[in-house]
């Protein structure tokens, strides 16, 4: 085929790189980061020199568009090189990328790359399929799972101190080159506390100081790739996923609207050769050329999958003509049964195409106040054509079927606490959008109503959630997912039989939904309704024989009918799928244990305790296992630790028999 771009060729000339010595790779993608919240952006209300230093050490991009305001979706965009209808990952909730798809970790440990990534959050977790061609993939986050507790939010994230220093550990161990490293820090995404100091000189803004500390703590990386002398022949890109919104267009967080607060990401890429340092890219580009240009930068061949732009011409200044169109796109809405919306953006318009479709003159206009589609019907014509081409020319038709997860309630409670709202199988990907659906524009205050009943099920304000919950299905009866969170509150609360009711009324408008099968058979089991209890849960089962919530409920009846045995089978299963389940540790620790089975009860009672360490109950049973196997001392310690954490375990060691409920 001949090379579209023969002037990339001369370019690629100017970079002779020995197969045997290639560049290492650092892929920094700092999360929820807007460019204008940079000193190297000017900015000028804070500090961010490792930032700062990295842009003169390398090309600054002036105009960089996300593809996606959600971190999942956009993250895919940067490991693949492609846009979202070809990786089919559309929205954080709800999918994950195929193994069919070409990541960048794929193509470089092919290329006998050492490859490790350290993410920051549980929405990139490799359930999700971004650890696809990584020898390592460090996504652990400590904590139980225990399904139906609140989530605490230091079970779905960490602090970009402890993921550098995870980072930093691999790098001491793995310094043969090369090696590819991506480091996701999550930092600035919402809620915004900074640790201290930060949290003090920022105190008027608290986003600014979690940017600020993310750029100490990515200084401590930059720091040691230049004392072990890696920095030089190592590629450093640092991009945001996605912006964030202030309250423009009424809109808080991201990933509702695509207007550029939430859209426009800074981007840096520092090269191993000196004549790029200090350059700035004014053209505007997209995340999705990010991975064809890391190709170029490292000479290696470009797979056909790929569809972004290498920018290696634009780097270098030798590339004269490049006039792109950005296209960017959210599905969020349609989790609520609302209108996805989609956008083209080129340096002095943006089209956005919705039920009632917008069109900005940025040249005038850059906060996109002023809808000017009736005044210019002929360029909003122009550039909706050219979004149905870039839709049409990028897009996989298998994609949706492939890219589509369906989720436990456990995993959609985790997405919960980070403020990701969605329901396992709402719209699963390959299902068509609602035609004639509403406008996101004209759904922004039922929208905002949910939003802040989600963050009260998160935080376990289940009673404050309950009346937004109850106005959004006033308001929007058909809404399945105000529903389902109005099911999760009562459930929350013991009202067993109103959460009943409301995941019947879901099961009415969709019949095989997983999820709310689950409920009303869990809520039959909790109102003693053993026959209806097992009966539903085990028509769970036979749609999705792996839905561990279902096989733990099973256990839990199996038990209270008196029969240990299949009980123990059920809880033995949950932790085959789910390994970290606290209550399928204690209950297989007891149930063993009560058998007679002690050696094999105490791994389990360890690991309840190793989740949560404030279980005087498992301590207690901890002890009376230690007692049966005649080690004294380790006993006295164990329940030492229960009379600690509860008065009524002191002195119970005569009892000797396990504590189960
Ligand atoms: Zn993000």
């Amino acid at each position: 085929m001949r090379p579209k771009y023969p002037f990339l060729i001369v370019a690629f000339s100017l970079l002779p790189i020995e197969a045997a010595s290639r560049p290492n790779l650092l892929l920094v993608t700092i999360d929820t980061l807007r460019p204008d919240h940079l000193g190297c952006y000017g900015y000028k209300q804070i500090r961010t020199p490792n930032i700062d230093q990295l842009a003169e050490d390398g090309v600054r991009f002036r105009t960089v568009v996300s593809q996606v305001p959600l971190t999942l979706p956009s993250h895919c965009t940067i490991l693949t090189g492609t846009y979202p209808a070809y990786h089919g990952v559309r929205d954080n909730v709800g999918y994950k990328l195929s193994e069919s798809k070409t990541t960048l970790a794929k193509i470089l440990r092919n290329q006998h790359y050492q490859t490790a990534a350290f993410v920051g959050a549980y929405v990139l977790n490799s359930k999700f399929g971004l650890n696809q061609g990584f020898d390592d993939y460090d996504d652990k986050i400590e904590g139980s799972s225990n399904f139906g507790s609140v989530v605490n939010l230091n079970q779905v994230e960490r602090r970009a101190g402890e993921v550098v220093s995870r980072a930093m550990g691999w790098l001491k161990a793995h310094s043969q080159s090369p090696f590819f490293v991506w480091i996701h820090l999550y930092d600035p995404h919402d809620p915004y506390e900074p640790p201290s100091p930060f949290k003090e000189q920022y105190k008027a803004n608290p986003y600014d100081g979690e940017i600020a500390y993310t750029d100490r703590e990515l200084g401590r990386f930059l720091e040691l790739l230049k004392q072990k002398r890696l920095y030089e022949n190592t590629v450093v890109v640092l991009a945001g996923d996605h912006g964030e919104s202030f309250g423009e267009h009424k809109e808080w967080t991201h990933g509702y609207f695509i207007y550029d607060p939430t859209i426009l990401v800074p981007l840096i890429i520092k090269t191993i050769q000196k004549e790029t340092a200090g350059k700035v890219v004014i053209e505007q580009v997209s995340l999705v050329d990010v991975a064809p240009t890391i190709l170029q930068l490292l000479d290696l061949p470009r797979p056909t999958e790929l569809q972004g732009l290498g920018m290696l011409g634009l780097m270098l200044g030798k590339q004269r003509d490049w006039q792109r169109q950005a296209y960017s796109e959210t599905f969020y809405p349609a989790q609520f049964g609302w209108s996805p919306l989609m956008a083209v953006r080129r340096a002095d318009a943006k089209f956005i195409k919705a039920p009632k479709s917008e069109l900005y003159e940025l040249r005038g206009d850059p906060g996109e106040h002023v809808n000017r589609i009736l005044q210019r019907n002929a360029l909003a014509h122009e550039l909706n054509a050219n979004l149905t081409q870039i839709e049409s020319t990028y897009s996989d038709p298998n994609a949706s079927q492939t890219a589509s997860l369906s989720l436990s309630p456990q995993e959609l409670e985790k997405l919960g606490a980070l403020g990701y709202v969605g329901m396992s199988s709402h719209r699963n990907a390959g299902e068509s959008l609602p035609s004639g659906a509403a406008d996101p524009k004209d759904k922004l205050e039922v929208y905002q109503m949910i939003s802040e009943g989600s963050r009260e099920v998160a935080a376990g304000r289940y009673l404050q959630a309950l009346p937004m919950l109850k106005r959004t299905i006033q308001i929007e009866p058909g809404m399945r997912m105000a529903r389902s969170m109005l099911g999760h509150c009562y459930f929350a609360l013991n009202q067993y039989e109103q959460a009943k009711d409301s995941f019947k009324e879901i099961l009415k408008m969709q019949p095989k939904n997983s999820d709310a099968q689950f409920y009303v058979a869990a809520c039959d089991y909790r109102l003693k309704d053993w026959t209806a209890a097992e009966t539903g849960l085990n028509r769970v089962l036979m749609q999705d024989r792996n839905f561990a919530p279902a096989h733990l409920y099973l256990g839990f009846l199996y038990q209270a009918k008196g029969y240990p045995n299949p009980a123990l089978a059920e809880f033995q299963r949950v932790l085959e799928l789910d390994p970290e389940n606290e209550d399928a540790h204690a209950k297989t620790g007891f149930l063993l244990a009560s058998s007679g089975k002690v050696k094999e009860a105490v791994p389990h009672f360890q690991k309840v305790i190793q989740l949560n360490p404030q279980d005087g109950e498992a301590h207690f049973n901890l002890s009376v296992a230690y007692q049966k196997l005649n080690r004294e001392e380790l006993a006295h310690q164990e329940l030492a630790a229960a009379c600690k954490l509860d008065r009524k375990y002191c002195g119970r060691e005569e009892k000797k028999v396990p504590s189960g409920k």
